[in-house]
């Protein structure tokens, strides 16, 4: 009993109900940071204590790395035990353990490579030249997509006809291509592992019959995003058992884009057709003003399920809504306030800026590092995406499977050591007319003695690097082999000649992947009996670094609003509101596609506890154009009494287009005005961009024509006014 209470104590009746309830399928559907996930972290704790199931039993899926190390957090302190051997993580992470566990089974090579997506698009690139495909008419980023697509359907290519019309029945060539290619390497892409995950358990009786007895209940949070073969995978092992327990939000799928499939919801209710479904409507997160405009944004969209949440909170301070002269200016407003907050007594890290698209990002990094703010970028070019880190990854892949082509091609001639081109097309002929990998064409090429001299040298000299290096690696430790590979490849001299001062930072990373090898934690014990290099490389490609040693100081978060869900933070930025970035461009004239990017707004609001700010720049440049973007539509969505505009002391020329509003007002009449143009006597004309400190201290930041970016102190010079 006291276990029970202890359990359930910190919930509200309806999820009280959601936790405690026996074992049947469940579907939990309900509003943004109404306790979703805590119900089924919950729900977990109770099972195992009340339930008595093992953890074992158990088997959760989250949608991000972060997400299901949280989760795991969150159980271990619930019922203070270790939850590190249990089965919670992203459907990628466990189709890979399913496959790491049954590559026979899965019929795939026991040294199977996980490539990321990065990878997967230069496979595709080289495949389209290879056939002499026109990359026009067939850009291998739309290949990509397409094959990516037809896998999260579960469709092969062999059970696909040919249709007649060119365009389609090329993809199709290039998906049986690509697909040849995979097996031959050893190599899965992203979609792949679901699909194969799924294939296994479809194809083999024993294999599904092992894990439907072992998870006696399965969990899914963020359900709304599930895609079809996801879904299907999740049936498998369910299948005539109603133990399915998923809780999501229809406002919240914001992945349509990638195959996710709303639908999923109501299939659920039919193939469970004993389940129950439990509302949630009381939100903890978000004061009653944030609430209030999520609610009222969301209800401009038509295909909804319906519900309205309401909170007990305070109504708390109103929305600000800042309006920049430009980028800059929006990326310093928003680390000025950060300044104030932690000045205040804040945390870094219950500060999150949000925006639409990754290369958002630069201008706040620029502004954060100026200001020596520790900050985190989650998946913007993550640390094991790298280049040069990609590059000595590929030693340790080709190291442990000769048969890697894709690694093969990313490294045989880096650093360079005189492999040609013929000889290297030479090499890939053979591969493809005796369907074997490059590495065995190559020692074939060799044997044949049909090279000359000189390219014979440099293609065994490559050869043998590898040997060399698999040999002298064999017994040593994981660090020590990423040691050797950094040393003896030769990628630190090749840096170190490389132009545009970007060779320090390589050359360190380099020093760190040592390190991140040193420091990674191998779990000997693990059920998938992986050697501690093969865990490594799959983590890298799995989690792309999110787990790095700065996960754990105390700093800014920044991330693409998709990254951003299912997390809360006290402070937030929401920044880029404008039309054709947010909405972005191609969905402004498209209701499906509007409608999901107002989803994702309403994910961005949801995200703040305590104030939230929406930014947006009078003017931007946006894939090197000037523009001038108007405020986004989604702002004239939110009630003008849940804003407020903030001022800031400089005066700002063009007024927006949302009249209702205050006007903007000078609350220092300085001289200078953002936007003002002045001569300088030794710089020519510019635009002030930027203004800080006072009095004495008043700085300017200018941008002179043909001079670029500069910093004046006002007591220090004369401007003539423009
Ligand atoms: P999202 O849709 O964004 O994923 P969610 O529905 O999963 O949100 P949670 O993250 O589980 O919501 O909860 C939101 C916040 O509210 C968390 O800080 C959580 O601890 C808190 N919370 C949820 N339920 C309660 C409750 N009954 N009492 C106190 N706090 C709660
Ligand atoms: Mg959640």
């Amino acid at each position: 009993m006291n276990k029970q209470i202890s359990i359930i104590d910190s919930l509200n009746d309806a999820q009280r109900l959601a936790v405690s309830a026996p074992n049947q399928a469940m579907l939990i559907l309900a509003g943004a940071g109404s306790g979703k996930t805590r119900v089924l972290v919950h729900r977990i704790a109770w099972q195992v204590e009340v339930e008595g199931l093992s953890i074992h039993n158990i088997l959760a899926v989250t949608f991000t790395n972060k997400a299901a190390r949280e989760m795991r957090g969150r159980l271990e302190e619930l019922l203070q035990i270790s939850a590190h051997a249990m089965w919670i993580g992203t459907f990628h992470g466990l189709a890979h353990r399913l496959l790491r566990r049954h590559p026979k089974q899965a019929k795939l090579a026991d040294t199977f490579q996980v490539m990321d997506s990065d990878d997967q698009l230069r496979v595709i690139k080289r495949l389209v030249k290879g056939l002499n495909i026109d990359d026009s008419k067939w850009p291998p980023k739309q290949v990509m997509w397409f094959i990516n697509g037809q896998k999260d359907e579960g469709v092969r290519a062999r059970y696909m006809l040919e249709s007649g019309n060119i365009y389609q029945d090329t993809m199709l060539m290039l998906y049986k291509a690509y697909e040849e290619f995979c097996d031959r390497s050893g190599l899965v892409d992203f979609a792949e592992l679901l699909l194969r995950a799924h294939e296994l358990l479809r194809d083999n009786e024993d294999v599904l019959q092992f894990y439907q007895d072992r998870f006696k209940q399965v969990h899914v949070d963020e359900f709304q995003d599930t895609n079809t073969i996801q879904y299907a995978w999740l049936r498998l092992l369910t299948e005539g058992k109603n133990n399915l327990f998923v809780v999501g939000d229809d406002d919240q799928s914001i992945y349509a884009w990638r195959g996710a499939k709303i639908e999923n919801i109501y299939n659920f209710q039919k193939h469970y057709p004993s389940h129950q479904v439990i509302k949630l409507e009381q939100n903890y997160r978000s004061t009653g003003n944030i609430l209030k405009s999520a609610n009222a944004l969301i209800n401009n969209n038509d295909s909804r399920m319906g519900k309205e949440l309401w909170t007990n909170s305070e109504d708390g301070e109103l929305i600000s809504l800042y309006t920049a002269f430009n980028e800059q200016d929006e990326a310093y407003f928003v680390v000025e306030k950060i300044r104030k907050w932690v000045d205040d007594g804040g945390l870094r890290q219950d500060v999150a800026i949000l925006y639409r698209s990754n290369a958002q990002s630069r201008q706040f990094e620029e502004k954060l590092m100026n200001t020596a703010t520790p900050y985190r970028v989650y998946g913007g070019l993550r640390f094991f995406e790298r280049m040069e880190i990609k590059n000595a990854l590929a030693y340790l892949r080709i190291m442990s499977n000769h048969n890697d082509d894709a690694s093969f091609e990313r490294v045989f001639n880096t650093p360079t050591r005189g492999i040609g081109i013929k000889t290297i097309d030479a090499v890939r002929l053979i591969a493809r007319e005796q369907q074997i990998s490059l590495w065995q064409a190559a020692v074939i090429l060799l044997n044949n003695n049909s090279l000359s001299a000189r390219a014979s040298n440099a293609l065994k000299g490559f050869l043998n690097l590898i040997k060399q290096l698999s040999g002298e690696a064999k017994e040593a430790a994981l660090f020590e082999q990423v040691k050797l590979i950094v040393e003896k490849s030769g990628l630190i001299e090749f840096y170190k000649k490389e132009k545009g001062g970007k060779a320090e930072v390589r050359i360190e990373n380099l020093e760190e992947l040592v390190n991140a090898a040193q420091m990674f934690d191998f779990d000997e014990e693990n059920e998938e009996n992986l050697n501690e290099l093969d865990m490594f490389l799959a983590h890298a490609a799995l989690e792309g670094g999110e787990m790095q040693a700065d996960d754990y100081e105390d700093c800014v978060q920044l991330m693409t609003l998709h990254s951003s869900k299912g997390l809360e933070f006290k402070l937030v930025f929401l920044v880029g509101l404008e039309d054709g970035l947010f909405p972005a461009q191609q969905s402004t004239d498209d209701v499906a596609r509007l409608e999901e990017e107002r989803r994702l707004c309403y994910v961005g609001i949801t995200r703040a506890m305590q104030q939230l700010y929406l930014t947006h720049a009078e003017s931007r440049c946006l894939y090197g154009k000037e523009t001038n973007p108007r405020p986004s539509r989604f702002l004239k969505e939110i009630p003008v009494e849940f804003l407020q505009e903030v001022r800031i002391r400089a005066n700002v020329a063009r007024s927006m287009s949302m009249p209702k509003r205050a006007k903007y007002s000078a609350q220092q009449e300085g001289t200078y005005k953002l936007g003002q143009r002045i001569r300088h006597a030794k710089f020519g004309e510019g635009v002030v961009l930027q203004m800080e400190g006072e009095a004495t201290q008043e700085r300017v930041q200018i941008n002179f024509q043909g001079v670029g970016l500069k910093w004046l102190m006002l007591s220090y010079t004369n401007l003539e006014l423009l």
